[in-house]
């Protein structure tokens, strides 16, 4: 069947930097559609237009990928909120949906499995088991409806990382395998991220590299530092708050009275299309060859970054005009100095 990119992966990735656009779940929460907590995707099959409308505003905004909503859409998590019994229908109408928008900008289609909360490296065999069975049945569905890669992300465990590359590899599918960075410095089973990364490529990973967890600027020395060690593609996909030395991780972060910030109070944290922009720039400039964003990102963010890297998207019709403003634009400063008053220049 034919792809909606009539450019592979590997081709789009000799060509130049993809963008990738992500944090469907906590878009979709704030919008009202899926619940805090559980996160579980059920809006997929609950309002599979709201879907469609959000994959529509990130292709819009630069996307070059659109992920299908598969995240905690496997077996165990399902099970937790009383679904199980809707898993299938909930993985296939996933897929559908991101061809369909797909198809109307010609972008690649990205499976996505992710942590599972199922794995346990101090037994590994059995636990892994059950983790692999996971993503095979999601992936095998997601082959059937049609997608160009995978993206397997938020990995806490190098383990479990490995389990969802080999299924990938086995299915023949591209894989781009992305950790979450909680920890300072190792995954959760105590492998440095950098010889994680390593590891990943010489499995056979066509991208590697990190998602989630960190904001723009706590993830570039990590990054730094990866891109130097592998040689594949490397992928950066932050989420878009400012996280600090003192807290890297999103997840750690405190309201001033100590309460936590993650997941639902995280505005006083947020980065501007600006900062986002700044990091895209970055990242073009290190080497990065997948450049997105994950949790909180909007597709204001994502235009941003797109045109931060050079590209003019749908949405650019619509980029801000400041200088068309009646109070901040030049036209008004003009005015504003003839009537005696200065207009506060926009930095
Ligand atoms: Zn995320």
């Amino acid at each position: 069947m034919a792809r909606p990119s009539q450019r592979t992966l590997q081709q789009r990735l000799a060509e130049g930097v993809v963008i990738g656009a992500e944090g469907y779940v906590f878009e979709l929460e704030r919008r009202g559609y899926v619940k805090a907590g559980p996160f579980v995707p059920e809006v997929i099959v609950d309002a599979p237009g709201v879907v469609l409308q959000l994959h529509r505003e990130f292709l819009r905004a630069g996307a070059d990928v659109m992920v299908a909503l598969t995240y905690y859409a496997h077996r165990d998590k399902l099970a937790v909120i009383g679904r199980a019994g809707d898993l299938e229908e909930m993985n296939r109408t996933a897929v559908r949906l991101a061809n369909q928008v797909a198809g109307e900008g010609g972008a690649l289609v990205a499976a996505n499995i992710c942590n599972t909360w199922s794995y346990d490296p101090a037994e590994p065999r059995r636990t892994g088991a059950i983790v692999r069975a996971q993503y095979e049945e999601q992936l095998g569905w997601a082959v059937e409806e049609g997608v160009d890669f995978v993206i397997h992300e938020t990995n806490d465990y190098f383990g479990e990382a490995l389990i969802g590359l080999e299924v990938c590899r086995k299915l023949g599918l591209p894989a781009m395998v992305t950790l979450a960075t909680v920890q300072p410095h190792t995954t959760y089973d105590g492998i440095d991220y950098v010889e994680a990364c390593r590891r990943l490529e010489a499995a056979g990973a066509t991208i590697v590299g990190l998602n989630c967890s960190r904001g723009p600027k706590m993830m570039r020395p990590l990054l730094s530092r990866i891109r130097d060690a592998v040689s594949c593609a490397v992928a950066a996909q932050p989420v878009p708050f400012r996280t600090s030395p003192e807290t890297p991780a999103f997840e750690s972060l405190t309201d001033p009275d100590g309460g936590h910030a993650f997941p639902l109070a995280l505005e006083r944290f947020a980065c501007t299309r600006f900062e986002m922009a700044d990091f895209a720039r970055w990242a073009g400039d290190a080497g990065i060859d997948y450049v997105g964003i994950c949790c909180g990102g909007g597709p204001h963010h994502v235009r941003a970054m797109a045109e931060a890297l050079g590209r003019t998207t749908p949405a650019s019709r619509y980029s801000p005009a400041i200088e068309l403003h009646p109070v901040l634009g030049s036209a008004s400063a003009e005015h504003a100095e003839m009537e005696g008053w200065t207009a506060t220049p926009l930095a």
